[in-house]
């Protein structure tokens, strides 16, 4: 809309800064952003937003923002036109795939892109080039979440809205910092605390403001979730607290799971996790009391070697209570970036088509075969992690990567980094000229969420429209126009002309968003997924059954995987998660200037006990080594940590990034990093 004098405008968008999803309108003139106004009609946040969707938005207008296509020269680049730059792009990767095969080259989409930009991310690797090599970030965060409920209830998404978890008796949150790490959500929760009696139990290793809050707060040992979990479900069984009429009519596999929680008594529950029985017990008596539990986590649950199956555990957990098909009830993994559940359901994954349709079903594969006209590939492809392993191996030779500073972000970055060093030909979409984009040979430059059409999906599983609010700044392109000017460079035959038509055909292809379109998403409409074809959506999934044969949900045993531990020389934890004030390594909040002057640098939580016995003090510089890399960061002595847990937040790419600390260590289920178990040396540098 445009106001009183012409150049003013107020532009609806969604913020790009986290899974929360909150809308709001931007005011600009020109390129200035005036201010950020959020409305009661927003499906998510109403009027709320927290310190990044209020003021993270100046690096939109970065000098350091990439205007124009880069191509590497001897150790630099040299600029180019678009026309020089796709042309070499399209030239190298048509002589791979003669040389080598389809399978040399690989394809990495972005949490931070768009719906649409998925969608033909997937489609150039599969349709255009004929590899399954493509996945997108959200593998780093929320992929063993994902596992956890497709194995027990058949939809890897939240259970239901944010309005659900205000309206849960009981919230249980794990591995999450909900108060820096999903602002406006973590708002809700304490507003349930205070109006409703909300009760909140949270477990987590740091004593972060939700903790603080909460009814009862319990530090287990890192990486011990799943016992207390078990141990948990298997003292409700015990007590005869389990709901029987659910489970007889829900859920299959029911015998199998009891016989396995055998071993998860209260006694051997303790030793693993430090967790005092008492503790315990209260945990299930309040799940007891409660008529609805629902279950909040994140990343302190999934970046670790059993993510998966510490995920299932919290599921089967709420299976044997009852807690799923019942508004305030149920599972919610807290994504992470803005568009994390939006990436995998559009299809950017080694194994699965847009809706998660396998790309080993003949019939699923002969439909897109249809609807693209092409031949497609059976066979999945590789993930991220398991694309670093290849290029080492020599096993693949182009990396074609958007919206994502990889060597920084993955773990065990200088692994990652060297990984670069050996492609033939890297390619590198993104905002700036980021860690990653260094070792590229052709560098595009792409456009913010501000600058381009399209939908992202929420947390919640809900559809939103952002509008373009400026014109891309000088040469830059949105993603979905590079990705299709590529594509009709390999004789793709595309010719999208607006993101809706990208929708259009994604949902005809796509049962769980049938309904989808541009106009039923029109200003702050929403649709929460499954979409049907009239249009009709699921703000709370399984009011008739489970997405899981016959309808049936199905407990799913597991088992405790250690956490991985570096010799004994190693002594310090190194626990490490998101700020309130930055987004993810930094890229964006740092050329921010009203979120820099409050949070200008990274630094390492450390105990008042570590503190003494080192002689730390606040500034004090400090260098932490573990086997595969160090970093250099200055303290800050507080009593969030205890001992030897340290935390260093994951917002910088500069001396301080955490991924020179871990490993190449995986969730044994879905190859997400385990972030989390990192142990390192620490010594002093500098004094304050
Ligand atoms: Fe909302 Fe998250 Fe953006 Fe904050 S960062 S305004 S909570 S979407």
């Amino acid at each position: 809309a445009q106001l009183r004098e012409s150049r003013i405008e107020k532009t609806k968008t969604v913020c790009t800064y986290c899974g929360v999803g909150c809308a709001f309108d931007v005011w600009t003139k020109d390129r200035q952003i005036l201010k950020i106004e959020p409305q009661a009609e927003a499906p998510a946040n109403g009027i709320s937003t927290c310190v990044k969707g209020k003021f993270g938005w100046d690096f939109v207008n970065s000098e350091e923002r990439l205007t124009k296509p880069l191509i590497r020269d001897g150790d630099g680049f040299r600029e180019a036109e678009w026309e020089e730059a796709l042309d070499l792009i399209a030239k190298k990767f048509k002589l791979m795939k003669k040389q080598k095969g389809a399978d040399a080259l690989a394809f990495i989409s972005s949490s931070k892109c768009t719906n649409e930009e998925s969608y033909v991310m997937q489609k150039l690797a599969r349709a255009v080039v004929g590899t399954n090599n493509v996945d997108n970030c959200s593998r780093y965060c929320q992929s063993p979440a994902t596992m956890g409920l497709w194995r027990t209830v058949g939809y890897g998404g939240d259970s239901g809205g944010i309005d659900d978890i205000a309206k849960a008796e009981l919230i249980i949150s794990i591995g999450s910092n909900t108060v820096e790490s999903h602002p406006v959500l973590a708002t809700r929760v304490k507003r349930a605390q205070k109006l409703h009696g909300q009760k909140i139990i949270v477990a987590d290793i740091r004593r972060h403001e939700l903790a603080e809050r909460a009814n009862q707060f319990v530090q287990p040992a890192p990486g011990s979730d799943l016992v207390w979990l078990s141990a948990v479900t298997k003292y409700i069984v015990d007590q005869g607290w389990q709901d029987q009429a659910f489970l007889d009519q829900h859920v299959t596999d029911v015998e199998e799971f009891m016989a396995s929680l055998d071993k998860y008594s209260l006694d051997y529950a303790s030793e693993v996790t430090n967790l005092s029985k008492e503790e315990l017990i209260q945990i299930a008596t309040s799940i007891h009391e409660a008529k609805t539990t629902s279950v909040l986590w994140a990343m302190g649950v999934t970046q670790h070697g059993g993510g998966s199956d510490t995920s299932t555990a919290i599921s089967n957990l709420l299976l044997v209570t009852g807690n799923y098909m019942k508004p305030g009830a149920g599972s919610y993994p807290l994504r992470g970036h803005n568009n994390v559940q939006g990436a995998s359901d559009f299809g950017s994954m080694p194994d699965r088509f847009p809706g998660y349709q396998y790309v080993t079903d003949d019939e699923v594969r002969a439909k897109f075969e249809k609807g693209w006209n092409v031949q497609l590939p059976a066979e999945p492809g590789l993930n991220n992690h398991e694309m670093v392993d290849a290029i080492h191996d020599g096993n693949l030779n182009v990396l074609y990567l958007k919206g994502e500073d990889m060597g920084i972000v993955d773990a065990n970055a200088n692994y990652v980094q060297s990984a670069f060093e050996k492609l033939d030909f890297f390619v590198v979409q993104d905002l700036f000229l980021t860690k990653t984009a260094q070792f590229a040979d052709v560098v595009l430059p792409a456009s913010p969420s501000l600058e381009k059409e399209g939908t992202f999906t929420n947390t919640e599983r809900r559809f939103q429209r952002l509008y373009q609010v400026l014109e891309p700044l000088g040469d830059s392109k949105p993603d979905w126009k590079i990705i299709q000017e590529i594509a009709n460079r390999l004789d793709g035959n595309w010719s999208y002309t607006h993101p809706s038509e990208i929708m259009a055909e994604a949902a005809s292809l796509t049962p769980l968003f049938a309904g989808v379109t541009y106009e039923r998403l029109e200003g702050y409409n929403s649709l929460q997924w499954p979409v049907k074809e009239d249009g009709t959506d699921t703000p709370l999934l399984f009011t008739d059954g489970f997405a899981l044969p016959g309808g049936k949900a199905r407990l799913w045993p597991v088992e405790w995987t250690k956490p991985l531990q570096f010799e004994e020389e190693y002594d310090i934890h190194v626990n490490n998660g998101r700020l309130l004030e930055h987004f993810h390594e930094g890229n964006m909040t740092y050329r921010s200037e009203a979120i820099t002057k409050k949070t200008p640098r990274e630094f390492l939580e450390v105990s008042p006990e570590l503190a003494k016995e080192r002689g730390i003090e606040n500034g004090t510089k400090v260098r932490l080594t573990s086997p595969y890399g160090q970093v250099n960061v200055r303290c800050l002595v507080t009593d969030r940590v205890k001992n030897k847990e340290v935390y260093l937040p994951m917002n910088t790419s500069g001396e301080g990034a955490i991924n020179y600390l871990t490993s190449s260590h995986s969730d044994k289920d879905t190859d997400t990093p385990a972030y989390k178990e990192i142990s390192a040396k620490m010594e002093i540098l500098e004094a304050k």
